[in-house]
């Protein structure tokens, strides 16, 4: 069984030896980095499908090492860190990384995340010539700017149109609210998060069977929004 390569970054021998041990066991080749120094070398040479990055390395901050692979590679990055504070989170996610895990987690929430990331490199290699996309009852066609719930068109506004659009290029992804706002607004709207609460309020009253509990436009509370797509 052979479920693809992922570089691993990280210092913490017991949780080195977790990983190991969970994604051995479910078939995913492995390359350990303990400091950010080794983890770029492997990066760059050994052409990983995920790379798991701990922020918190002895020689390096892990931004740094999400903004140094970014310049080459587009890669699945996944971060697996203490910090608990939105800020970083935002950072890691603006400097370019997929998704982030706060230590503890489970072998399943982990293994999740990683299924997504290979999904999601796969939807992004098709991306060029892939037009339509479909996420539950929802069929959006990127060619015609056209969206439809169960066959049926669904009008939206070029706004809504261009925030979901973002969102399905993106699909898996956690899409911090700067990256929304510069992608759909422009610059200079970057801090206007109430604009994405209305938006995404409208959005879902359009598309979800019941809006409070979104079954594809999920909320990352106080970092962005993610297109959910199956693992
Ligand atoms: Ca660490």
């Amino acid at each position: 069984m052979d479920n693809g390569l992922i570089l691993l970054i990280e210092d913490e021998v017991q949780m080195v030896r977790f990983l190991r041990i969970t994604l051995k066991g479910h078939g995913y080749r492995l390359i350990e980095a303990v400091a950010a120094a080794e983890g770029l070398i492997q990066a760059a040479t050994r052409n990983p499908d995920v790379i798991l990055l701990d922020l918190g390395l002895p020689d390096l901050d892990g931004i740094e090492v999400i903004s140094q692979v970014r310049g080459y590679s587009d890669v699945s990055i996944i971060v697996i860190s203490a910090r608990e504070q939105e800020q970083d989170k935002i950072r890691a996610l603006d400097s370019g990384a997929d998704d982030y895990l706060t230590k503890p987690f489970s072998a399943n929430e982990l293994l999740a995340r990683i299924r997504v990331a290979f999904r999601h490199k796969m939807l992004a290699q098709s991306t060029q010539k892939q037009q339509v996309f479909v996420f539950g009852d929802i069929r959006i066609d990127l060619s015609t700017r056209e969206v439809y719930l169960n066959d049926t068109e669904v009008h939206l506004t070029p706004i809504e149109y261009n925030l979901l659009a973002v969102l399905v290029k993106n699909a898996g992804k956690v899409i911090t609210h700067s990256q929304l706002l510069r992608e759909v607004w422009g610059a200079v709207y970057a801090n206007q998060t109430q604009y994405l609460r209305v938006y995404m309020a409208q959005l879902r009253r359009k598309l979800e069977t019941d809006p409070a509990r979104p079954n594809f436009l999920i909320n990352e509370p106080g970092i962005g929004y993610r297109l959910k797509i199956n693992e």
